[in-house]
């Protein structure tokens, strides 16, 4: 085992993590830790666009922006961190555009703006243009800008070593009312080299999670195979609260059958979805933006003219998107990627042909809670001194039950860059937190566990039972049935994961050891969720209960707080303790949610 020292250690290099590393590495000594090389994170993934109310091509300003978020996420969104977010958007963009990023610019030379779902102008009165893009690649443009620009400054990357643990220790502490409390704080991390199948400690002042979702906890997902939610269940196993996990986005536009994502630039540039008789349906779901309205209408939207016996193809189990009507030199120009996906993936010509497209499991809006400083919560009044997170890992809510499109390239940049700030500030003032005695050994008895398990079970069939089963009964609609019916598969894959073969015993480039810890991570991403889903007895944004599907602000206007602990049982559910956050509220009071 090795041991190094940094004063700042940020684990992942996608989006939100680089964006920490170009702050932080100019201000002190930092690691980055991925399990991907930085460029192939999925945030080079991200096809439509990074808002922000630059005016450029009309009217438009944060506050309209702010209120667009507060409302889409279903009033769950800390409103302070929501007015962050708007206001801070606009230096995020430049700062991108001033390092190099070839946005797509209007005819006078200023960056261009396409409208997305539910950003609109005043209050809801029609579509405002508020994404910035660089066709429908923005995503990979802002990786390799951000990649290049750590490089200047001399970040230092750790590409392939997987982190599998937090080390914290706990020091007894008293709270202002007198009451004793144990005061978590970071020390460092355990990761595992891939090429060498050694462990390296890292030990550090401050740590930055920025490990991106868990969207592969579904089957159907425009999520990449390494998003398995490793940054969140490290934090839980090591008792840090998981916020709002009940809330999944599902994008509206997956290729039908498959979940690769079309992104809802191409409904900002004009495509419409239709049913089978080629109803544009979206009108009588919201009438003022229709096809523009946020992500969890549409997708509810579109499920439920499935289920009325609208859907279209064979099995009437998807609806169309129709671009015939738009000019086919626009598509090329302002669409390219996603029109050759529609063409390699399912056959169809989009300048001719509507494409097919159903719901498919996008982003986490939950994750580990963080403060508008991102310093990581460990309840609800105390943060983890040096301890950060930002990106699709943490939530700091702004998204609240529902993200907007463009939203998180947005959250990344802003949240990434001030958790880098922080983090340096902390490590200047603060002096390194002794290691733990062995602080190797979870991660040792983790992965030994597996290597020297003689079982019968395969990691891909449990895996693929687990998506099935959240597909099934996790996704746009749920039910008490449903999700008992997903908790009794996943306790049920719980106990054959204990008994699960590695087929490779070796050392180097082990990926068959490392799916199977990464199952161990869906398994508790999906028992979070699903637990968090059962204990929300209401519908809201993008969590929507048919046994009850009224918002319910008396009692469900709060966050919710899974803290894993052992002796916790609840309503027939044991592991997972749950707990409440009070919602901020700055300016704006719930209203009903209309578009
Ligand atoms: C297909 C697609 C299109 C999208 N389009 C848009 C869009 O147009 N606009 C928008 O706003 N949002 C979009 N999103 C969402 C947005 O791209 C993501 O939410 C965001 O990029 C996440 O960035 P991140 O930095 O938090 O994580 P990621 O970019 O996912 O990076 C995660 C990093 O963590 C590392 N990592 C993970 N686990 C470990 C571990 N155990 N040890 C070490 N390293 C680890 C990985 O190596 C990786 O470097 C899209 C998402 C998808 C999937």
């Amino acid at each position: 085992m090795q041991v190094h020292k940094y004063d700042v250690v940020i684990v992942g290099a996608g989006g939100a993590g680089m964006r920490a590393a170009i702050e932080s590495g100019q201000r002190a000594r930092t690691a980055v830790l991925t399990k991907l090389y930085p460029t192939r994170s999925h945030t080079g993934a991200a096809q439509g666009g990074m808002c922000a109310a630059l005016a450029n091509v009309e009217e438009d300003n944060w506050e309209w922006h702010t209120f667009d978020t507060i409302k889409g996420g279903d009033y769950l969104v800390d409103q302070d961190a929501a007015e962050v977010m708007a206001k801070e958007a606009i230096d995020a963009v430049l700062d991108l555009e001033k390092m190099g990023l070839p946005f797509n610019r209007t005819p006078e030379g200023k960056i261009d703006q396409r409208r997305f779902g539910g950003h609109t102008r005043d209050h809801g009165k029609a579509p405002v243009r508020r994404a910035c893009y660089a066709a429908d690649r923005t995503g990979h443009m802002i990786l390799q800008t951000l990649y290049q620009n750590c490089v200047k400054h001399n970040v230092e990357f750790y590409n392939e070593y997987y982190v599998l643990d937090l080390l914290l220790v706990e020091e007894d502490a008293v709270r202002e009312d007198g009451t004793a409390y144990k005061q978590k704080r970071v020390a460092g991390v355990v990761s595992y080299d891939l090429a060498s199948g050694e462990l390296h400690v890292f030990q550090a002042k401050s740590v930055v999670f920025a490990s991106g979702g868990a969207g592969k906890v579904f089957k159907t997902t425009s999520n990449a195979h390494t998003l398995t939610g490793d940054g969140m269940g490290i934090a839980f196993r090591r008792g840090i609260p998981l916020e709002d996990m009940e809330f999944f986005q599902f994008h509206p536009t997956g290729l039908a059958g498959l979940g690769i994502l079309l992104t809802e630039g191409a409904r900002g540039e004009g495509a419409i979805l239709r049913n089978s008789e080629g109803e544009r349906f979206m009108e009588r779901y919201a009438p003022t933006i229709k096809d523009l309205a946020p992500r969890d209408i549409v997708a509810r939207s579109m499920a439920n003219e499935v289920r009325e016996g609208r859907g279209c193809g064979p099995n009437k189990d998807y609806v169309l998107l129709d671009l015939t009507h738009l000019e086919p030199e626009h598509i090329e120009s302002k669409l390219p990627d996603i029109t050759e996906f529609a063409r390699t993936y399912l056959g169809v010509e989009p300048f001719t042909e509507p494409v097919p497209v159903y719901p498919t499991a996008h982003y986490a809006m939950g994750g580990i809670p963080t403060n508008i400083e991102s310093q990581v919560l460990q309840d609800n009044d105390t943060v983890i001194p040096g301890l950060f997170a930002a990106g699709e890992v943490a939530c700091v809510s702004v998204h609240g039950s529902n993200r907007l499109g463009t939203n998180s390239l947005l959250d990344i940049n802003v949240f990434g860059k001030r958790a880098g700030l922080a983090a340096a500030k902390y490590a200047r003032d603060a002096e390194y937190v002794e290691l733990p005695e062995d602080p190797e050994t979870y991660t040792t008895a983790l992965l030994e566990d597996l290597r020297n398990a003689n079982g019968t079970e395969r990691v891909a069939v449990l895996r693929k039972e687990l998506q099935d089963t959240m597909d099934a009964n996790v996704q746009v609609f749920r039910t008490a049935e449903s999700l008992q019916e997903a908790l009794n598969v996943i306790e049920s894959l719980r106990g054959r994961y204990k008994n699960v073969a590695i087929q490779d015993k070796g050392k180097r480039f082990n990926l068959d050891l490392l799916e199977a810890v990464e199952l161990g991570f869906l398994l508790d991403m999906a028992e979070v969720m699903t637990t968090t889903a059962m204990h929300r007895k209401e519908s809201r944004g993008g969590h929507y209960r048919e046994d009850f599907p009224d918002r319910d602000d008396v009692q469900f206007m709060k966050h919710s707080m899974a803290y894993k602990d052992a002796t916790a049982v609840s309503e027939g559910i044991s592991g997972i303790r749950l707990e409440t956050k009070p919602v901020v509220f700055t300016r704006y009071q719930p209203m009903e949610r209309k578009y």
